[in-house]
C-alpha cells in the first residue's frame, strides 16, 4: 500500500515510512491511495475471531509491502495480551438500541491504547528492520503521556521522554506516568506550566542538529496508523450486531476526530455503518460545521470531559480530502485559507454530502452528569463524561430502529469527581491499577530551560553507551 500527502507535495511513501514520518513534509497528513474492500463474504469469515485475529485481519492490506502478514499478527497478540477484558473491546447493551463499545480496558484505560499499545510493537519492529534507534519526546498536561509511555515502555531501539509541569497534573495522571518503571522511560517534571512544556518541545525539534543528532520522533495522533489501529473495532462491533446483514450507527465522543474518521473508514471499507454522529461538548465546533457549514475557531473552554476541549479538529483534513474529491490542491488551499481567517468554508455540494453520512450533537456539563446519572439507574450502566455524550448523542440523533454503537472512550474511574457528582459515590479503580499508589515513582525535575532539558535527554540516550 502508498500512502499520498492530503496536500499533494510530499514524497509518497509505504506504511513503514508514515509510520515513522508521522506527518507529511508539506503539513499534509498521510492517506492510503484507496480503501482495501471486504466483501460481505469476507466479513462474514471475521465473525467470531478473537479481537487479535480480526485486527491484524483488518489492518493487513495498510501493511502489506512493509510487513509480514505473520509478523503483524503477533504484534496485535502481543499489543492487546495486556488488556483486561478477554474480549479486548466488549460491546455491552446500555437501551434498547444502543451499545456501548467498551474501548478502555487497556494500560491506560482510555481509548488510544487501542492504537498506542500496537503503535510501539509497529515502532519496535521497523526500527529493527532498518537499524535505526529514534527517541520519543512529548509534552503532556497530563492525560495523553501516560498512554505515549505505556506504548514505548521496553520496546526496543526507542526511548521516550514526556515533560509534565510540575505539580499542575493529578496524582493519578502523574503515577500513571512516573510508575512504569521501564529503563526506556524519563519522565521530567518542569518548573513552569503545561505552554512551557510544549514550547520546550517544540523547540527540540526546531533545534535541528540536536533533532538529527537524538533522531527525535512523535507518536501524534495524525500519525495513519494510529487510525488503522482503530478501524478493527469498528469491524468488530459492527459484525457482532449482525454486519454485513445488517446496518448500523455510530456515536462518537470526538475530539481530534480520530476515533470517528477510523469508523468512516471501517464503512469505506464494508462495514455498513449508515450514521455517524459526532458527539462534543460545549466547544463544538465540529457540531457548528455540521449543523450550518460554519467552522470558526472560537477559544477552548474546559469542560467536565478534557480530552474533547479542542479548538480545531487536525483529522478533520483527511475527511475533508475525501469529499473534495481527493484534490491535494484544493485540500491543500482551504487549509492555508482556514489558517489565515480562522474560518473554513466549503462548498456547498461537500457540505451537503458530508451532512448525508455525519451530524453533530453537543452537550454541557450539566447535561452530561444528568446522562450518566440516568443511565446508570435505568442501566446500572457507568458511563464517564466523554462516553455519557456519546450516549446522549445516540439516543437523540440514532435513526430509527438502527442499533448505535457508541464509543466509550475512557473508564469511569479516570473521572472520579464527575461520576460522584453525578450517581453519588466514586468508582475504584480497576484491579490492574488498584496498587498505582503504593508503586515506587520515579521521575526527574528541571527549570524551564532548553538547553537543561537537551542535556538530560541526550544524557538519557547515552546512558548505556
Ligand atoms: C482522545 C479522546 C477523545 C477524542 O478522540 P479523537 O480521536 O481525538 O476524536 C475522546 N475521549 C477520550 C476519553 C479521549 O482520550
Amino acid at each position: 500500500m502508498r500512502y499520498h500527502s492530503t496536500r499533494g507535495q510530499a514524497d509518497q511513501k509505504d506504511f513503514a515510512g508514515v509510520l515513522l514520518a508521522g506527518l507529511a513534509t508539506d503539513g499534509g497528513l498521510y492517506m492510503p491511495e484507496s480503501w482495501p474492500q471486504f466483501s460481505a463474504a469476507e466479513l462474514r469469515a471475521l465473525r467470531g475471531l478473537p479481537y487479535p485475529e480480526l485486527a491484524a485481519r483488518v489492518m493487513a492490506p495498510f501493511v502489506a509491502g512493509s510487513i509480514e502478514f505473520a509478523d503483524l499478527q503477533a504484534m496485535c497478540r502481543r499489543a492487546y495480551a495486556g488488556f483486561a477484558h478477554k474480549a479486548t473491546v466488549p460491546l455491552v447493551q446500555v437501551d434498547t438500541n444502543i451499545f456501548a463499545l467498551e474501548l478502555f480496558h487497556g494500560p491506560t484505560l482510555a481509548f488510544k491504547d487501542l492504537a498506542l499499545q500496537l503503535v510501539g510493537h509497529l515502532f519496535e519492529h521497523v526500527l529493527a528492520q532498518r537499524g535505526e534507534k529514534v527517541r520519543i519526546v512529548g509534552a503532556t498536561s497530563g492525560d495523553t503521556g501516560s498512554a505515549a509511555i505505556e506504548a514505548v515502555a521496553g520496546r526496543k531501539n526507542i526511548d521516550i521522554t514526556i515533560l509534565h509541569p510540575f505539580g499542575k497534573t493529578s496524582e493519578v495522571q502523574r503515577r500513571q506516568m512516573t510508575t512504569v518503571g521501564a529503563e526506556n522511560v524519563l519522565n521530567i517534571a518542569v518548573d513552569g506550566n503545561f505552554d512551557d512544556c510544549q514550547d520546550l518541545v517544540k523547540a527540540m525539534f526546531a533545534d535541528a542538529p540536536f533533532r538529527e543528532e537524538m533522531n527525535l520522533s512523535a507518536v501524534n495522533s495524525i500519525n495513519f496508523a494510529r487510525i488503522a489501529g482503530q478501524i478493527p473495532y469498528y469491524f468488530y462491533a459492527a459484525l457482532n450486531l449482525g454486519a454485513p446483514d445488517r446496518e448500523v450507527a455510530v456515536a462518537v465522543p470526538t475530539g481530534n476526530f480520530g476515533n470517528i474518521l477510523a469508523a468512516w473508514a471501517a464503512r469505506q471499507m464494508g462495514v455498513p455503518i449508515s450514521r455517524f454522529i459526532v458527539a462534543s461538548n460545549r466547544n463544538d465546533i465540529l457540531a457548528r460545521f455540521l449543523e450550518a457549514n460554519d467552522m470558526s475557531v472560537h477559544g477552548v473552554e474546559p469542560s467536565l470531559s478534557p480530552s474533547m476541549d479542542i479548538q480545531v479538529s487536525s483529522n478533520f483534513e483527511r475527511l475533508l480530502f475525501e469529499f473534495q474529491g481527493r484534490d491535494a490542491a484544493l485540500t491543500a488551499k482551504t487549509m492555508a485559507d482556514f489558517r489565515a481567517t480562522g474560518k473554513m468554508t466549503v462548498a456547498d455540494e461537500v457540505w451537503h454530502a458530508i451532512r448525508r453520512d455525519f451530524e453533530g450533537f453537543r452537550l454541557s456539563d450539566d447535561e452530561t452528569l444528568a446522562e450518566i446519572a440516568r443511565s446508570y439507574q435505568e442501566s446500572g450502566y457507568l458511563a464517564d463524561p466523554h462516553t455519557a455524550i456519546g450516549l446522549a448523542a445516540a439516543r437523540e440523533k440514532a435513526p430509527v430502529g438502527l442499533p448505535v454503537i457508541v464509543a466509550a472512550t475512557a473508564h469511569p474511574a479516570k473521572f472520579p469527581d464527575a461520576i460522584e457528582k453525578a450517581v453519588g459515590s466514586r468508582p475504584p479503580l480497576p484491579p490492574h491499577l488498584s496498587d498505582l499508589y503504593d508503586r515506587k515513582e520515579v521521575f526527574s525535575r528541571a527549570p524551564n530551560d532548553l538547553a537543561v532539558i537537551e542535556t538530560c535527554v541526550r544524557n538519557f540516550a547515552n546512558r548505556n553507551v
